[in-house]
């Protein structure tokens, strides 16, 4: 046993030896650059790919064809990841390759069943995420969803109110990220779909997503959907952050004045925008010359639509007030950019804050996600009856002339309270209604009688 010694002991030196190589190694490793992580997000009109690397590195971009290929080079790079993982089911992408070039720099090969317009850019680290390079791959024929067609639907058939529903944050970006992990994009995502199936089973409404996926969409993009599907309102839903975890409540948000003020002269700065802009805000027509007469116009527009947008966060800000706990108990005001279109009313609801142990509970359920959908539709609806937009089917339901006034029951309504209101007995409602009992519930359309 004794003999055996030396042996053992020149084993151990060996082995040592061996360790501190590979840690050697390894300590060179981290110091060179690599791709530590992929991510791909599908998009109506794009796939994102998303390759998260340890520091910035250069990177150029060529297509092959015939088969047609995306070619991604990165200099001085190493990958320690499984790019194999990634699932391209619904994208263009086929396969993905990859192969180490001199010792240093590292290509990466798309098979495509179909040739895209690639476009690339890295992103700086920032206090969520460390460097990425985002390579983006435009459809060349995007499908087109069809839209106008949808919403005026014949001559004789009166239009749907169409609301645009737009979750916030999605794809790269999570949004607020709360205790136990509860994403803001996924919140936000199960509100707006309960939005949209209120709005679509509702006669005269229709829900539109601005975004129907995991995807990002950049902000100017959002109000671009909106203003291509032609709606009527746009929402945008959110979940709040704060430091202190003790902030709560709900809130809604309308563009402020001052944000107004700055946009008018940037759309103005952008002329194409701007001759775009009044052509659809009515009838009139301005030639590029007529600035002065088209900045008036632009700001008569948008304080039209910005005193709509208030209205409406006021209606949908009492509503939530029945069912969460309010952050503050009028409508504010900020430079938000997807509230900018001067011709469409904007708000931006905040469904109260994820960083909130209690609140991201509760906004994490579905019962509670339903009744804030609940409450967020229910003051658009009464909105849209007291000031229905024309050729609407709402327009020609809401009463108004003759047939008397339709009325939106409200949080905290009580028949005997609405009846008082309007001068005219209980029994007067029920049987104009033909309801079975006094029972109402919030959201329900009554008929007034006229007196
Ligand atoms: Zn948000």
């Amino acid at each position: 046993m004794g003999k055996q010694l030396p042996f053992h002991m020149s084993c151990r030196v060996f082995t040592t030896l061996l360790a501190g190589l590979l840690l050697l190694c390894a300590s060179t490793a981290s110091l060179a650059v690599v791709v530590h992580d992929a991510r791909l997000w599908r998009a109506p009109d794009h796939t994102r790919l998303v390759f998260d690397i340890s520091g910035a590195a250069e990177h150029s971009l060529f297509t092959l064809e015939n088969p047609d290929r995306l070619v991604v080079d990165i200099s001085n790079i190493h990958l320690s990841t499984n790019l194999d993982k990634l699932d391209f089911k619904g994208t263009p992408i086929s396969s993905i390759r990859s192969a180490q070039r001199n010792g240093k720099d590292l290509r990466i090969v798309l098979d495509l069943s179909k040739p895209v317009k690639p476009r690339s850019f890295p992103l700086k680290a920032n206090e969520k995420y460390g460097d990425r390079l985002v390579v983006d791959l435009y459809d060349l024929e995007p499908d087109k969803e069809k839209t106008v067609a949808d919403v005026v639907t014949s001559k004789d058939k009166k239009r749907q109110i169409v609301i645009g529903i737009d979750a916030g944050h999605g794809g790269e970006d999570p949004g607020a990220i709360g205790p136990n992990g509860i994403y803001e994009k996924r919140v936000v995502m199960a509100i707006s779909q309960e939005l949209k199936r209120l709005a679509d089973r509702e006669s005269g409404f229709r829900g539109v997503l601005i975004r129907s996926g995991d995807y990002y969409i950049p902000l100017r993009k959002r109000t671009d959907i909106a203003r291509e599907n032609r709606v009527d309102l746009f929402v945008s839903i959110h979940a709040d952050a704060f430091k202190n975890p003790a902030a709560r409540g709900a809130s809604v948000f309308a563009l402020s004045p001052g944000g107004a003020t700055s946009e008018t002269a940037r759309y103005l700065a952008e002329r194409e925008n701007s001759a775009d802009l009044i052509g659809g805000v009515g009838s009139v027509r301005i030639s590029d010359k007529d600035k002065v007469l088209a900045g008036v116009l632009l700001d008569l527009s948008m304080t039209a639509t910005l005193n709509s947008s208030l209205d409406v966060g006021k209606e949908v800000l009492g509503q939530m007030g029945g069912m969460a706990r309010l952050h503050k108990r009028h409508v504010e005001q900020a430079g938000f950019l997807v509230l900018k279109s001067p011709d469409i009313p904007s708000i931006l609801v905040e469904t109260g804050f994820i960083s909130n142990p209690t609140e991201a509970r509760q906004l994490a359920d579905s019962a509670y996600q339903r009744q804030m959908a609940e409450a967020i539709f229910t003051g658009i609806k009464r909105y849209f009856y007291n000031r229905p937009p024309p050729g609407t089917w709402v327009a020609s339901n809401s009463g108004g002339s003759g047939s008397g006034q339709v009325y939106v029951i409200a949080h905290g309504d009580t028949l005997s309270g609405i009846a008082a209101r309007h001068n005219v007995s209980v029994d007067a409602l029920v049987r104009h209604n033909d309801m079975n009992s006094t029972t109402i519930r919030v959201g329900q359309r009554i008929k007034i009688p006229s007196t």
